[in-house]
């Protein structure tokens, strides 16, 4: 039987020996530590089969999240398919800043659009139970995979694009979130995100068409005094503010995420 080390050697140049040691504790179901502590562990024919098996497909380019079949978002780990993009640790922003919006309120009604694994809305639900939060997305295959992640959150979801999901009876909302489609069709980043849902990731007229339409559409599903926050690329903060102010909405704000990149826009309903 092989041992641990020897299989870490195989792929410490071609993926890197951080991935490769996560590639075979998933393999061998062990934690990391373990590896580092046990160099010299022998490893089952099955779990070698298996790492190799996720070595092959890393290599091919498919990202660590869609292999372990996990990625961790605001302490919590999110089950994600290919149907779901991935998590981004810069889309915790939006929920900290969701967060400290929902101080204000006793019993708040949160929307979430476009919501994929579900990681925004019932990370919000889970942080703050006096919230009633609603998730949307247009992809039933996203909604099975969110409600998979939902847990005890109380998220309630409903399947279609934008505004569109919405029932005649849906409450005007106190906070309205979204990560949509924000990637420009031309650019070049695209090609390290083949893995991921292109509907998830692009939209038209520099990656501004969605962010538009949602904007658009705000005024009339907010509260009064309620806000709209929506993600963003680091190049999109003044549009974004443009077409808030155009839809009506005030106060259009940029915040920046840990990196210092324009990340969130958010605006309110006077
Ligand atoms: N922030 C993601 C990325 O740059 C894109 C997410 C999105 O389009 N909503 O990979």
């Amino acid at each position: 039987m092989a041992r641990v080390e020897e299989l870490l050697r195989e792929t410490r140049e071609t993926i890197g020996i951080f991935e490769t040691r996560l590639l075979l504790a998933l393999a061998m179901h062990v934690r990391v530590e373990r590896l580092v502590a046990h160099p010299e562990e022998e490893v089952t024919p099955e779990a070698e089969t298996a790492f190799r098996g996720y070595a092959a497909r890393r290599l091919a380019g498919e990202p660590y999240p869609y292999i372990a079949g996990e990625q961790e978002f605001y302490g919590r780990s999110f089950r994600v398919t290919p149907d779901v993009l991935i998590p981004r640790p810069d889309t915790e922003l939006i929920v900290e800043l969701a967060l400290e919006e929902l101080k204000r309120f006793r019993r708040p009604t949160v929307l979430d659009m476009g919501t994929g694994s579900g990681c925004i809305a019932i990370t919000v639900a889970l942080e703050n139970p006096k919230a009633e939060v609603w998730a949307s997305d247009r992809s039933e295959a996203a909604l099975e995979v969110a409600r998979g992640n939902a847990g005890k959150s109380g998220v309630r979801f409903l399947q279609g694009s934008w505004y569109k999901a919405l029932p005649p009876d849906a409450p005007k909302f106190d906070l309205i979130l979204s990560n949509p489609p924000y990637i420009d069709p031309e650019s070049p980043y695209l090609s390290d995100l083949t893995y991921e849902p292109q509907t998830a990731l692009v939209s038209g007229n520099h990656g501004m068409d969605d962010l538009r339409e949602i904007a658009e559409g705000a005024a009339a599903h907010l509260a009064p005094g309620g806000c709209l926050m929506v993600e963003h690329g680091f190049d999109q903060g003044e549009a974004c503010r443009k077409v808030f102010t155009e839809a009506g909405l005030s106060d259009a704000e940029t915040l920046k995420d840990l990196g210092g990149n324009d990340r969130v826009t958010r605006g309110r309903l006077r």
